[in-house]
């Protein structure tokens, strides 16, 4: 079985679109929060998402944007996103991404695999080194935790005692980027797929990835978008100018 994996998609629907293009053919999806912020179509994200995800945990922007939690903590441009969404969500879009759970989440169709915002003793804690990610993966029951929250893809995989480097590629930015890691049994992973709306690994593409349960496999996607209507979008909507040319620069 294929489980499609998004996360911080944050309102960008051209993003979001190109990697469900790309993605072909699955038999699930999960979707690892921050759906909404930053990006000029809320709505259509929502909407996308709520049709498509049998599996949603909420990000920090999410509780934000649906009045949940204020935006203390949240940097000036960040906080006028958060409350430009608020106001341009429909009721029901924005009571659906208020009710979204809490991660972790577990599926009964996924055995083994656990899906985290943060991480999943914090959903609002950044993950981004090795000495994190081992005491999480050594703390949790989990074979496989999916997390997102930084927007940076990565693969952290602990065998025994021992942190294995686990290396991603880039490649050529003007294509398709398709990577995909065989897991191994016995090996305990924290993997991120990457952010689809707003990516800060330097690559402008958007990522996502994809869990084979069959093959035992991550592929990891990076997909190029059409950049400048996400960015037509932002403007057209008032939003401050940095979230636009951010997206250009993949930071
Ligand atoms: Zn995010």
């Amino acid at each position: 079985m294929r489980l499609l994996i998004l996360s911080d998609i944050h309102s960008n629907i051209d993003a979001l679109d190109a990697c469900l293009a790309a993605a072909g053919g699955h038999d699930s999806v999960a979707n690892l929060g921050d759906v909404v912020g930053y990006g000029g179509a809320p709505n259509e994200v929502v909407e996308r998402v709520r049709d498509l995800a049998e599996i949603c945990v909420r990000g920090n922007h999410d509780r934000a944007c649906s009045g949940l939690t204020d935006t203390t903590g949240f940097n000036p441009i960040a906080g006028a996103a958060a409350r430009w969404t608020f106001e341009k969500l429909t009721e029901a879009n924005r009571q659906w991404v208020h009710d979204l759970p809490r991660g972790p989440i577990i599926d009964a169709n996924w055995s083994g695999l656990q899906f985290v915002h943060g991480s999943p003793f914090d959903e609002d804690e950044y993950v981004m080194s090795d000495p994190i990610a081992e005491m999480i993966i050594a703390e949790s029951p989990f074979d496989l935790t999916f997390f997102g929250h930084t927007h940076l893809p990565a693969i952290y995989a602990l065998r025994g005692p021992e942190m294995l480097d686990v290396q991603l590629e880039k490649g050529n930015r003007d294509e398709i980027g398709v990577q995909k890691v065989e897991l191994e049994v016995g090996t305990r992973y924290l993997i991120n797929p990457g952010s689809i709306g707003q990516p800060r690994d330097g690559d402008p593409r958007a990522k996502f990835a994809v869990y084979d349960s069959g093959e035992n496999s991550v592929t990891f996607y990076r997909v190029p978008y059409d950049i400048a209507m996400a960015q037509h979008r932002i403007i057209g909507a008032g939003l401050p100018m940095r979230l636009a040319a951010r997206l250009s620069e993949g930071r």
